[in-house]
């Protein structure tokens, strides 16, 4: 008698979200979440600190400069990039576990870091969330209230570099409707190429 393997769940699709500061991302993926919770969402490692209402371990792990060296060093992550003056990655475990069990794995990361992931996974499919224009990206930043003058303008200026990038990606999706950008990004998370 041959001896039958175990059935290997096949590899999810690993889809990395990317688009400017202030673009809404953080509401496009929780609407995504509600629309489909088989989603499974990467949680980011960050040495900024908590803003109002985040909490460590929820939004992002919370670590200090030091915390966040050891993880480079120890090869921990699978991406990490400087952003506005603080440093942002993907644990690696998370993600390669999530992806072995057969679930569809979501990133929410910057330019940099998705550069970093094409070159590591190519196979992943990269979405840029692209604002309906500029003046409301500024908008959505300044009405945001939550980081000082000067912040927002090294962000604006950071969004303007990644607005040019957005002929790297694979689909852009123009938040203009929250409800509809997450269906929009729901059917490329869910959709699998022949
Ligand atoms: P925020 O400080 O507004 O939460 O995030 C700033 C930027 O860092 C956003 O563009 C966000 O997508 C990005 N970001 C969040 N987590 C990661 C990560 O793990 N890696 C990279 N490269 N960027 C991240």
């Amino acid at each position: 008698m041959t001896e039958q393997a175990a059935p290997t769940p096949q590899p999810a699709r690993l889809t990395v979200l990317s688009g400017p500061s202030g673009v809404g991302k953080g509401t496009v993926v929780a609407e995504v979440r509600r629309l489909f919770p088989h989603v499974w969402v990467s949680i980011s490692c960050t040495t900024r600190r908590p803003r109002p209402g985040e909490a460590d371990g929820v939004q992002y792990h919370f670590l200090s400069d030091a915390e966040f060296d050891d993880l480079i060093a120890s090869d921990r992550l699978l991406e990490y990039a400087s952003f506005a003056g603080h440093r942002y990655g993907t644990p690696r475990k998370p993600v390669e576990q999530h992806l072995a069990a057969g679930r569809p794995t979501l990133l929410e990361i910057e330019l940099q870091g998705a550069r970093q992931i094409r070159q590591r996974m190519p196979e992943a499919r990269f979405v840029f969330l692209a604002p309906p224009s500029v003046r409301e990206l500024r908008d959505r930043l300044v009405g945001r209230g939550t980081e000082a003058t000067e912040v927002v303008e090294a962000r604006l200026a950071q969004a303007e570099v990644e607005l040019e990038a957005h002929d790297e990606f694979d689909v852009v999706v123009v938040n203009d409707d929250v409800e509809r950008a997450a269906a929009e990004v729901v059917s490329l998370i869910s959709v699998v190429d022949a």
